[in-house]
């Protein structure tokens, strides 16, 4: 179980309040999508539900747990964000093991995980590489490597494609699909692209200032918006 509950979540920055008060169900196995005008508190928000940012109150709750005091890395929750640093000097398949590496898991299991993440990912052929000589969409898929062989049970996307040009985001959008059939884990997807909130989401969210306007599955918000704002985010051409 991996459903994720915001309750009551409250967040300010000095005088500034950016979330004032936020309850959200992200369902187990779902593939959720943020939405909403930049500054609305989108990667706020992520960063709350991975712990790299403490609610000022309110609770996070993960498989039904309480976890809003609980570390990052006790989450079991990945991030995968739009500027992917990868080790220049390390390999493909160094740089995707150098987490596991660092929690001195064996070797053994370590290079099981590698080549699972290189089979999901399609990047068997490039583990002997180092990242300059890949592409931006290779370089992201190693990105998103480094979290798979973690195993979390969510996975937390802050406009990971942003970077991308036009052509290469359209495939990278299936592959991200394709990711989330095989490996059944919840996904938390903030983008401000239609399109892709459109074909990736199970349930979209739009936020705006901080606030949740409309929860729903893509065509109901298409269809049934119930404040002018969704009509027009969801609505407007890109
Ligand atoms: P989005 O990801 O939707 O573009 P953010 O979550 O990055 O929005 O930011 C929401 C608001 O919170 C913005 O007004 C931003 O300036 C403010 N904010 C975010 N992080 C901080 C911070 N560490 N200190 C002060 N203000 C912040
Ligand atoms: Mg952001």
């Amino acid at each position: 179980m991996s459903e994720v509950q915001l309750q009551n979540i409250t967040k300010s920055f000095g005088a500034m309040t950016v979330i004032p008060n936020l309850n959200l169900t992200v369902p187990d196995g779902s593939f959720t999508v943020l939405v909403g005008p930049s500054g609305c508190g989108k990667s706020t928000l992520l960063r709350i539900i991975s712990g790299l940012e403490m609610p000022s109150s309110g609770d996070v709750l993960i498989g039904g747990q309480d976890v809003t005091l609980e570390e990052p890395s006790k989450r079991g929750i990945s991030m995968v964000f739009q500027s992917y640093a990868l080790y220049p000097h390390m390999t493909v398949a160094q740089n995707i093991d150098f987490g596991l590496r660092l929690a001195r898991m064996p070797a053994a299991e370590r290079e099981a995980r590698v080549a699972e993440a290189a089979r999901i990912l399609a990047l068997e052929d490039y583990l002997d590489r180092k990242p300059g000589q890949l592409s931006g969409g290779q370089r992201q898929r190693v990105a998103i490597g480094r979290s798979i062989v973690r195993h979390p049970k969510v996975f937390l996307f802050d406009e990971p494609l942003s970077n991308l040009d036009a052509a290469l985001r359209t495939q990278m959008r299936v592959e991200l699909a394709q990711l989330h059939q095989s490996l059944d884990a919840t996904m938390i997807y903030v983008t401000h692209d239609q399109v892709e909130a459109m074909t990736l989401a199970d349930q979209i969210v739009v936020m705006n200032a901080g606030r949740i306007e409309q929860v729903g599955a893509p065509m109901e918000l298409y269809d049934r918006p119930q404040t002018e704002f969704v009509a027009g985010f969801i609505g407007s051409p890109k």
